[in-house]
């Protein structure tokens, strides 16, 4: 393991600001808390009662964005055409939901919807391989419900844990261009600064990785990158001002098929991950 203890190397670095303004977004974008931990259908239901006159509902500005032709392009080409598998499954095919606990403490953060998974299902890492290892694994260390995510009415809940991605829109080959995620980000800026108890943020792949240290920087979090280099099991200090709680940002390697069926990741890799997770978050032990 790599441990860079953050608050050294800051020392004399001056925080610039703690969050800089984001460029896309508007205080509407913030879905209402009580949303935050219901199905997308749920939500939209809710979201299209409440929605007043002119003014967009937050899950309006997701759901609905069309920022990357190329992804809305892709996501609804597989949503139409389907995998002979789910022929019969309504697929989501748009921008996916972040997921989980709207107190939580541990944030995972992962690439993006799997054509097949959550661009089907509507619900990160759900109903592919990488879910089918992930949850399992999230369900051992306490933060799941359950071990098994079918769908997005499948009764899971996620405990001091919430999921979501860099990017929201399933990318051919699972490859985001960097003005994707780019376009992505305010969404990801967003999302972190709702969450108030958040300490750690766990990321789940390189990409990941480098979008939340894109985030810190963009945020004034840190000044530059400096050491932060990605690893499976590194974790890293982020120093939030002088008075702030201080919080951790932790990576694995991404729990896909490529990863998880090479032996590359495997479950005891990244149970520790999690388990470590839940330490720097101060969460008791599972
Ligand atoms: S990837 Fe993000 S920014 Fe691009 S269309 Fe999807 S939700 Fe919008």
């Amino acid at each position: 393991m790599e441990r860079v203890a953050w608050n050294k190397i800051e020392r004399n670095a001056p925080v610039r600001k703690r969050f800089l303004k984001p460029t896309h977004s508007t205080p509407e974008f913030r879905l209402p808390m009580a949303l935050y931990n219901q199905s997308p259908s749920t939500i939209a239901l809710v979201s299209a009662i409440t929605t007043e006159g002119s003014r967009a509902s937050a899950l309006d500005l997701i759901v609905d964005c069309n920022r990357c032709a190329r992804l809305r392009d892709h996501c609804a080409m597989v949503a139409e055409k389907k995998r002979r598998a789910y022929l019969g499954f309504e697929y989501w095919g748009r921008p996916v939901p972040s997921f989980g606990d709207p107190q939580a403490r541990v944030l995972f953060v992962g690439l993006a919807p799997g054509a097949h998974g959550s661009n089907r299902t509507g619900r990160p890492f759900t109903g592919d391989g990488s879910g089918d290892f992930l949850y399992p694994l999230l369900h051992k260390a306490g933060f799941a419900s359950q071990s098994v995510a079918t769908h997005r009415d499948d009764g899971m809940v996620l405990y001091d844990a919430r999921i979501t991605a860099v990017v929201r829109c399933a990318p051919p080959g699972n490859k985001p261009l960097p003005d994707e995620i780019a376009n992505c980000a305010p969404y990801l800026d967003e999302e972190i600064a709702a969450l108030d108890q958040l300490r750690v943020i766990v990321c789940l792949g390189k990409i990941a990785f480098d979008g939340v240290v894109a985030h810190l920087l963009r945020t004034g979090q840190i000044e530059r990158r400096g050491q932060l280099v990605f690893g499976h099991d590194v974790e890293y200090r982020i120093p939030r001002g002088q008075t702030s709680e201080r919080r951790w940002l932790l990576a694995s390697y991404h729990p896909s098929l490529q990863n998880t069926n090479t032996g590359k990741l495997t479950p005891a890799m990244m149970l520790r991950v999690f388990r470590r997770a839940r330490q720097r978050a101060g969460l008791p032990a599972s």
